[in-house]
């Protein structure tokens, strides 16, 4: 078992990795508790729930709106959950995010914690204290940064996840190597078999040291005001295009976002072709790249409407060696210009 404390301002968060989350009473106060899971954990792990009331969301990204907010919001004032209440989110990070959320605004700002179950979540959305909801189909736009006392990702979990939903977590944790710890990605490159076939020992290692990495991120730049946390973004740029144009998961769309943002690196001499070669050669053995259909004036249109956007410029995040990222202002037809004439062409 492996913890981090991630300790900011006036909150402390701490994260159990590799923990048996049957043990998760032991951090919940003895009443005025609400668990929030989706219908597949209900059904899965519902009958080991602590007893406490449950309410369960429909699963996938669908439900993440204002909506299901208002609604759950209702079920508390019923269930008399008050300003001394919990909620525990159980769940992936759809879950967690509407969890984090409800738990924020609810009565201005309730104690609340997570069971992380999905590899997405576990290595990624659950940690950080970034709680939000959709509008239509633009992701995340009302939200806010609130840590959970507590996330739990227990590796046993991941067994019952569906193959295309482990797979979709995998991009985000290759990504934390290539943004931050060369070691990180050959231990990955070494391990393909026991990554394929979902390894506990292994992935309890792999999602510490990703989690680590991105700990340290976030406690220097909780807010993404001193800008180190937007190398998180690497490959969500081009990756949130195709999650929107062509309807990827998430965690497939950043990976082709993290090719093309490696291709880019290459095409400005930060990274050699042999280096960008290894990128996408991992990538690919892992099954994560799924061809899309965005076109280059879908591309540019889109990145003129990012909402990280300042004027024509975009902070993008590249690539100086694997294991090192640097973000670098970019005019929107800088990068058209690069990935046209470039990475376009290598693709045919
Ligand atoms: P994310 O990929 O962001 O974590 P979700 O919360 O929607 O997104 O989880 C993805 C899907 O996987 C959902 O259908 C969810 O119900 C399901 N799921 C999450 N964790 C598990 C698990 N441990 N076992 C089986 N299915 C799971
Ligand atoms: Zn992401």
């Amino acid at each position: 078992m492996n913890r981090i404390t991630i300790n900011l301002n006036n909150s402390k968060s701490e994260i159990y990795i590799g923990f048996d989350w049957t043990e998760v009473s032991r951090f919940l106060p003895v009443s005025g508790t609400v668990i929030i899971t989706d219908a597949n954990i209900m059904k899965l792990y519902g009958n080991r729930f602590p007893q406490f009331p449950v309410l369960t969301i429909i699963p996938g990204e669908g439900s993440k709106t204002f909506e299901t907010i208002a609604e759950l919001a209702g079920k508390l004032l019923d269930t008399g959950i008050d300003r001394s209440g919990f909620i525990l989110g159980i769940g992936g990070g759809v879950v967690c995010d509407i969890a984090g959320f409800l738990a924020s605004v609810y009565m201005r700002g309730i104690r609340f914690g997570f069971v992380s179950t999905s590899l997405l979540s576990q290595v990624d959305a659950s940690v950080g204290g970034k709680n939000a909801v959709n509008v239509g189909n633009v992701k995340n736009i009302l939200g806010c940064f609130r840590q959970p006392e507590f996330v739990i990702c227990d590796q046993e979990m991941l067994k019952t996840l569906p193959e295309e939903e482990y797979l979709n977590g995998l991009p985000e944790l290759i990504k934390m190597g290539l943004i931050l710890d060369n070691h990180l990605l050959i231990k990955i490159e070494q391990n393909f078999d026991g990554i394929l076939s979902r390894n506990t020992e292994l992935l309890e290692y792999l999602i510490s040291v990703s989690l680590s990495l991105k700990s340290e991120v976030v406690r220097e730049d909780e807010k993404e005001i001193s800008g180190r946390r937007m190398i998180l973004n690497f490959g969500h740029t081009f990756g949130h295009i195709i999650e929107t144009v062509a309807g990827l998961k998430h965690g497939f769309a950043v990976a082709s976002g993290m090719v093309i943002a490696a291709d880019i690196s290459a095409a400005l001499r930060m990274i050699s072709t042999d280096e960008c070669r290894r990128i996408k050669k991992l990538l690919s053995e892992l099954k994560l790249l799924y061809n899309y259909n965005v076109s280059p004036d879908d591309f540019r249109s889109m990145l003129l409407k990012d909402k990280k956007k300042q004027g024509e410029n975009i902070n993008f995040i590249l690539l100086e060696s694997p294991g090192k990222a640097v973000v670098k202002k970019m005019n929107v037809s800088e990068i058209m210009d690069i990935y046209v004439s470039t990475v376009k062409s290598n693709e045919s």
